[in-house]
């Protein structure tokens, strides 16, 4: 039992749904059974949405919507600040949800619940850092006016693997700068995805139908969110897959809308021979292995120079074999349970086959329910499935490269682009490569898993378009509207 289940001012009624400010039930057939993915334990039964519940949702955003974008900077940095103080006195209880809903080991529910945190103080910021420009003009008495106004009303699709931290950072800046916005959590997390934060916006005060949560099945609203006629922006963050379906749908359908796309990585970690190879162990170990592997900048792929191979090998070995494995909600456990059984079985093709390549698997273990211990694969080459796909779970491949420059030519051999690393002693050199890896994110003597509120965050090439944080997700989420004034009669030619 979660130490919250006694706490009689938590949240209920995870069963509802949030739309036009009102918690109601679902009206489609179908259910939504929200399991804990350590012990199987059903969480909540959600009775799905509809498509007219999803335009009922748009309809309450685009009328709210309109009125908020009057409110002073003011009132919604004020909504901001209120949300953080409640994410404050209900830490417990969220990081709680985020052990039992997504199988978050303690350590990643905090770094969680953290950047859900900074996010939310970066927004509430924003308001008062949207502004315009005035330019000059070649027609004789014209000014030029650049404005920045809320783009409107935001589809916001949030994945499960962290789901509070991914969601939150769509939907704060979104509404700190005066949009609305209609969510559809992933059907893996539709609490801390979605329904949790909507109880914090509500108890905020923000106005009703500003925020609206529907959960439902891909079949009856997948593709409607997008489609609809209401959202000028879509922020997706998800696998590439899905991701390539909604940009087209989002720009091949009968209303053409932005696309944010937050997608698939493959992130190198590349440990150069000169390198604090014990601190490199550590960093990959921990960039690895952090929920269990299941993060879009997770290290997919650990490059070491030859000559340091076999010695990197071998403490890293030795380290992993340290980690506790099993259940997420105790204090020291490193690696917790995988998201769903589909991911598992997709994970045990990915041994088979890393074994069949001709990978040597030093580490192993028995697979219980969905807990996957740590997996280490040896003599992977660039092309093996290990290496050119993305893992998303506690299993490694460790590449041998001949030099710098090979390492380098491994770790941009990729599809993706989303987040890098490169360990050496000598900062110029971690430079010079950090600059060579095309990828939106490369961090030198550290994990490839860092994501701060006010740094850019995205990808390149697969791994999508756009940027979270800071001064970057304000583009994002307003739209620039060029207004002229033409102070005396222009001449016209004819
Ligand atoms: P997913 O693509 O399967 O699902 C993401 C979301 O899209 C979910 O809410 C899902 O219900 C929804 N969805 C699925 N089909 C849809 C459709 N046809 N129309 C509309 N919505 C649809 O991804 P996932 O399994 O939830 O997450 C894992 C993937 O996400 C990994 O590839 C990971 O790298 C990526 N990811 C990327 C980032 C990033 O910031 N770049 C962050 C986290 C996860």
């Amino acid at each position: 039992m979660s130490t919250n289940d006694n706490n009689s001012n938590a949240y209920s009624d995870f069963h509802l749904q949030f739309i036009g400010g009102e918690w109601q039930k679902g009206k489609d057939d179908s259910i939504n059974t929200n399991t804990n993915p350590y012990n199987g334990d059903t969480l909540v039964e959600i009775q799905q949405a509809t498509k007219d519940q999803l335009n009922e949702a748009y309809d309450a955003a685009s009328q709210a919507q309109a009125e908020w974008a009057k409110t002073t900077p003011a009132e919604r940095a004020a909504i901001m600040y209120k949300v953080v103080s409640i994410l404050d006195q209900r830490q417990d209880e969220i990081v709680d949800w985020l052990i039992k809903e997504s199988g978050s080991t303690r350590i990643k529910a905090m770094v969680e619940f953290g950047a859900t945190r900074a996010i939310t103080l970066e927004a509430a910021t924003f308001p008062n850092r949207v502004h315009g420009e005035i330019r000059s003009s070649n027609t004789p008495g014209k000014e030029n006016f650049i404005y920045r106004e809320p783009i409107g009303v935001v589809a916001v699709i949030s994945p499960w693997n962290f789901p509070l931290h991914l969601t939150q950072r769509s939907i704060a800046p979104a509404l700190a700068l005066g949009n609305a916005v209609v969510l559809k959590p992933a059907s893996d997390t539709p609490v801390t995805g979605g329904l949790l934060l909507a109880k914090v916006f509500e108890e905020a005060g923000l106005p009703k139908g500003l925020l609206n949560v529907v959960v439902g099945s891909g079949s009856e609203i997948g593709d409607a969110i997008v489609e609809h006629k209401a959202p000028s922006l879509v922020s997706f963050t998800g696998s590439t897959s899905v991701g390539k379906h909604i940009g087209e749908l989002a720009n091949g359908g009968e209303y053409i809308k932005q696309v944010a796309l937050e997608l698939g990585g493959n992130s190198p970690f590349v440990v150069l021979k000169d390198a604090d190879i014990e601190q490199a162990v550590k960093a990959a170990a921990f960039g690895k292995f952090l929920h269990q592997g299941q993060i879009c900048i997770a290290i997919n792929r650990v490059i070491v120079e030859d000559e340091i191979y076999d010695d990197f090998v071998e403490r890293f070995l030795a380290h992993v074999k340290t980690l506790n494995v099993g259940d997420p909600s105790k204090q020291d456990t490193a690696v917790g349970p995988i998201i769903n059984e589909k991911q598992v079985k997709s994970l045990k093709e990915k041994i088979a086959k890393a074994q069949e390549e001709g990978a040597k698997m030093i580490l192993s273990g028995e697979i219980e329910g969905q807990v996957v211990p740590p997996h280490i694969f040896t003599e992977v080459t660039r092309e093996m499935d290990l290496s050119c796909n993305e893992v998303f779970g506690p299993l490694v491949g460790i590449i041998r490269a001949k030099d710098e420059d090979d390492a380098l030519s491994i770790a941009n051999d990729s599809m993706y682009g989303l987040s890098s690393a490169v360990f050496t002693a000598d900062m110029q050199k971690g430079l010079r490569f950090a600059r060579g890896i095309r990828a939106g994110m490369t961090h030198i003597n550290d994990i490839s898993v860092n994501d701060e509120s006010n740094t850019p965050f995205g990808g390149e090439k697969n791994s999508g378009i756009g940027r979270f944080n800071g001064e970057w997700v304000l583009e994002e989420f307003t739209r620039t509207h060029w207004i002229s004034m033409q102070n005396e009669p222009r001449q016209y030619p004819f």
